[in-house]
């Protein structure tokens, strides 16, 4: 098939990049005229492991095309696949500026039967909505589709390449065939319904897993007030089929470019049709208590922190991801420095000069190319970001590198009896 994407970003990159490696004709669009340029020779922008690899041998099979100029992929192409950014808004509702742009785009440059298929996540009614817009410049035949996304940072071409399952919401018959033809080769369950119903179940997905893990940190706090442990509760629980493992990992929160934003987003999309999301308003205030807890930690162990020095160790949102949208290390060190904190930090990955430029930090943050050069002569250390390499870390070493042997483990990554016996002052969640 020719299929043309709108945004090359972790969503729209991984889809081209994957429907070309299946045999496709792909053309993929951004308004991002610098990102465009970078893949045509080949680099991706962002970090997802051996994703450069698939866009250069689909570049080198001349299967896939990046394009700054919409007008190009959208004559031809059979299917459009919308992925732009649907961030939230101040007031937590979905700004869909982006998909009603590429929706314009779109409505004025189709010249025969396209099938527009909304990748991004976003509320139920946005393929009616892109539907009109599209009508106002298009007087043909189309079709509007919704098949929601479920891949995850760092895992995205496995997940793209053996989902779980395939959600599409289709209202006609032609867009449901073709939608069927597109994944015929996928080997899972495809779950074909009426539009807003796929619509509703990405939001639905991701906040139902927003919720567990609000719902093991509040069971963590409570561990610590009476002296159990989370880990093997959760372990204990997990082994229970009917709740899983999954996302029962106790720790300082959730982040990222989805949760949040789709969290609120669910609450508001409730809100606009008169129904309140309780469940959900508690999820959102449970998450952000629990990285004030850091901060609380912080003073336990270290005392009056103003003036103080403390490395971060991460700033993905999590690891095996350079994506540092909405990551708990950004607000964990602006409380900081607040607080009057100077701020150590080192991520593996992570664009220093990009989270610099973007993450508008109070005071200079200095940032680090080793963990251990980052704990030299700091009066704690607050791990964010579970990276393996954290986990591996000589404990003697990074003892000696500390002024103070204060350790606040976010992610439960350390051994408590190991660390003592280390003569760290250690502070994990729920333990
Ligand atoms: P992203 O910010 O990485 O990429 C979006 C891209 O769209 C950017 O490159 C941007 O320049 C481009 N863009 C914006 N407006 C455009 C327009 N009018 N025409 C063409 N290009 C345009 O975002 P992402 O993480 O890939 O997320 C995209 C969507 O997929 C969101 O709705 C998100 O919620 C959803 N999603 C994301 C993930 C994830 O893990 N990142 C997973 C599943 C679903």
């Amino acid at each position: 098939m020719k299929i043309s994407i709108f945004g090359t970003g972790y969503v729209g990159l991984v889809t081209g990049a994957c429907f070309a490696n299946l045999g496709h004709e792909v053309v993929c669009y951004d308004i991002d005229k610098q990102k465009i340029k970078e893949l045509q020779e080949g680099h991706v922008p962002f970090f997802e492991p051996d994703l450069e690899k698939m866009v250069k041998d689909s570049l080198k099979s001349g299967r896939i095309s990046f394009i700054d100029d919409c007008s190009a992929g959208v004559g031809k192409a059979d299917v459009i696949f919308i992925a732009v950014g649907t961030p939230s808004k101040k007031n937590g509702e979905v700004d869909l500026s982006y998909v009603e742009n590429a929706a314009s785009n779109i409505g004025r440059n189709l010249k025969k039967y396209a099938l527009v298929v909304n990748k991004s996540t976003v509320p139920v009614g946005t393929a009616q909505l892109v539907k009109n817009i599209i009508k106002n410049y298009y007087k043909g035949e189309f079709d509007v589709a919704s098949n929601p996304e479920f891949l995850r940072e760092g895992d995205a071409l496995l997940d793209f390449m053996k989902p779980e399952r395939i959600v599409i919401g289709t209202e006609t018959t032609k867009a449901e065939k073709m939608l069927r033809g597109l994944y015929s080769s996928f080997d899972c369950p495809l779950v074909s319904v009426k539009i807003e119903t796929a619509e509703i179940i990405k939001y639905a997905s991701n906040a139902y897993l927003a919720t567990k893990i609000s719902f093991i940190n509040e069971i963590a706090n409570i561990c610590e007030k009476v002296g159990a442990d989370v880990e093997d509760v959760s372990y204990a629980m997990g082994l229970d089929s009917r709740i899983g493992n999954k996302f029962l990992k106790a720790g300082i929160g959730y982040g990222g470019s989805c949760f949040p934003k789709d969290v609120r987003g669910l609450k508001n999309i409730a809100l606009k049709n008169d129904y309140e999301f309780h469940l959900l308003k508690s999820v959102i205030k449970v998450n952000h208590r629990q990285k004030m807890f850091v901060i609380e930690k912080a003073r336990k162990l270290i005392g009056k922190l103003e003036g103080k020095k403390i490395c971060i160790w991460g700033l993905a949102f999590k690891p095996n991801t350079d994506d540092f949208r909405e990551s708990l290390a950004i607000d964990i060190i602006k409380f900081l420095q607040k607080e009057g904190v100077i701020v150590n930090a080192y991520d593996p990955i992570t664009d220093y000069e990009k989270i610099r430029k973007t993450a508008s930090f109070g005071k200079e943050v200095k940032f680090f190319d080793d963990p251990c050069k980052a704990l030299k002569g700091c009066d704690g250390l607050i791990v964010v970001t579970e990276w393996d390499e954290f986990r591996k870390i000589d404990l003697r070493k990074m003892k000696e590198l500390l002024r103070k042997p204060n350790v606040i483990d976010g992610r439960n990554i350390y051994n408590p009896e190991m660390m003592a016996k280390f003569g760290f002052n250690y502070m994990s969640v729920g333990r």
